[in-house]
């Protein structure tokens, strides 16, 4: 096909204007140093000039005469950007841009048209293939760098971005790998201290009970010694009972769920008092209440919640007795409920220790316990979807509240 004579004319021109232009282009080059540029024309004068143009500017020229030996060289050098006419014999430019965006390894290279089309519908062609910019024949040399600079700038910053991006959903995919492998081991060790607290029951209550049976009968038959290693045995083997049962319910909040069901919590409070009549009434303490919501929980967890919060006010009072309150408010999306006491309080360095594990702030001497009741208390709450957290004053008293969600 024959090359209307406007284009080779704007051809010529084109060299003209780039040499003429080439005074007012900064001589340093951008920051897209030796970066490929892929020309491809079918004017064997444009090439040479483009090319040794943008050589000057640090860039490396690759050129190709036609649309089809552009899409060659383009997956074979994999340029940074490419520079394509419009009108070609064969291939023209669109097609061939629409080529090299239908191919995965040259589908991302911009594509700047050079076009002598003053027509606004051919720049939308242009567009519409997937050209991200043009310039318009003759070319201006200063114009071509800027543009050319501009989109290397700009392709460079989207590459980062998507490097970005595939880093994120690959630290994405690798943490939620790790969360599963946690969730796994943690529902695996929680089966296993489950298991074992259970098997240990059976023979430590045989332990207990027969040492208390030695106890009975041979107390005063043996030495002064004798007496007081048995007692110690038997005071060992009823702690060991406590620290088991704890630990059992511990793993029972995971193992032994049971399904959310509406649980009135003036009903399950009566419960706890109930369960906590001995202690209530041994410690002297007051307890007072306000109305407590309805909410969807797990009965017998939100039971022995309760009973933890109540019976660790009660444990830890200051004097002779002890006032204890239990009482509920909104909190936005979710209920607040909250037991007081005028105890004898934490220092705030240990808000947060005495929700772990096996932590506690006073040897067995002064007040019993296993260091388990905040922990359980813990993984019920968040089983519910709520916090829980303490206030508290040394030498005056300790609030403890947990929030759980209203649901629908
Ligand atoms: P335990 O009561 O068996 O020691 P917990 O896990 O229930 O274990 O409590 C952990 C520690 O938190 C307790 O040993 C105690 O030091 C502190 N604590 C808990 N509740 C109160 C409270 N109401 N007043 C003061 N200290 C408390």
């Amino acid at each position: 096909m024959q090359k209307p004579l406007t284009c080779l004319r704007s051809g010529i021109d084109c060299v003209l204007r780039l040499f003429e232009s080439h005074a007012m282009v900064s001589e340093t080059p951008s920051e897209s140093k030796a970066k490929t540029i892929l020309i491809v024309d079918d004017m064997p004068a444009n090439l040479g000039v483009l090319t040794s143009h943008l050589e000057r500017q640090g860039y490396m020229a690759v050129v190709a005469q036609g649309g089809e030996e552009g899409i060659e060289r383009a997956r074979f050098v994999r340029p940074d950007l490419i520079l394509l006419d419009v009108m070609m014999p064969g291939l023209d430019g669109f097609e061939t841009c629409r080529q090299l965006k239908a191919t995965p390894a040259t589908r991302d290279i911009p594509v700047v048209f050079m076009t002598g089309l003053t027509d606004t519908s051919d720049k939308l062609t242009g567009f519409a293939v997937g050209g991200v910019d043009y310039v318009t024949k003759p070319l201006d040399g200063a114009e071509v760098l800027a543009r050319i600079d501009t989109h290397l700038t700009l392709y460079g910053l989207r590459q980062r971005l998507e490097e970005q991006n595939e880093k994120m959903q690959a630290e994405i995919v690798a943490r939620r790998e790790t969360e599963a492998a946690l969730l796994r081991s943690n529902t695996e060790l929680e089966q296993l201290a489950y298991v074992a607290s259970h098997d240990m029951q059976e023979p430590l209550r045989m332990v207990a009970s027969y040492l208390q049976i030695v106890a009975q009968r041979y107390k005063g038959q043996l030495d002064a010694d004798a007496d007081e290693f048995i007692g110690y045995a038997v005071d060992g083997a009823k702690r060991m009972q406590a620290l088991i049962n704890d630990l059992l319910a511990y793993s029972r909040v995971g193992t032994k769920a049971r399904p959310f069901e509406p649980i009135d919590c003036n009903r399950v409070l009566d419960i706890a008092l109930g369960n906590l009549t001995v202690a209530i009434a041994e410690s002297g303490a007051n307890v007072t209440r306000g109305p407590l919501p309805v909410l969807m929980g797990d009965p017998s967890q939100l039971l022995q919640l309760f009973q933890n919060l109540v019976s660790n006010a009660i444990k830890f009072k200051r004097g002779a007795s002890v006032t204890v309150r239990i009482s509920a408010e909104l909190a936005g999306d979710a209920w607040r409920l909250s037991v007081s006491d005028d105890g004898i309080g934490i220092a705030e360095e240990y808000f947060d220790r005495i929700f772990v594990l096996f932590q506690r702030l006073h040897g067995r001497g002064e007040y019993p316990g296993t260091g388990i009741g905040l922990a359980i208390c813990k993984k019920i709450v968040e089983r519910h979807g709520g916090e829980i957290s303490v206030q508290s004053k040394v030498g005056v008293g300790s609030t403890f509240s947990f929030t759980i969600p209203r649901r629908g």
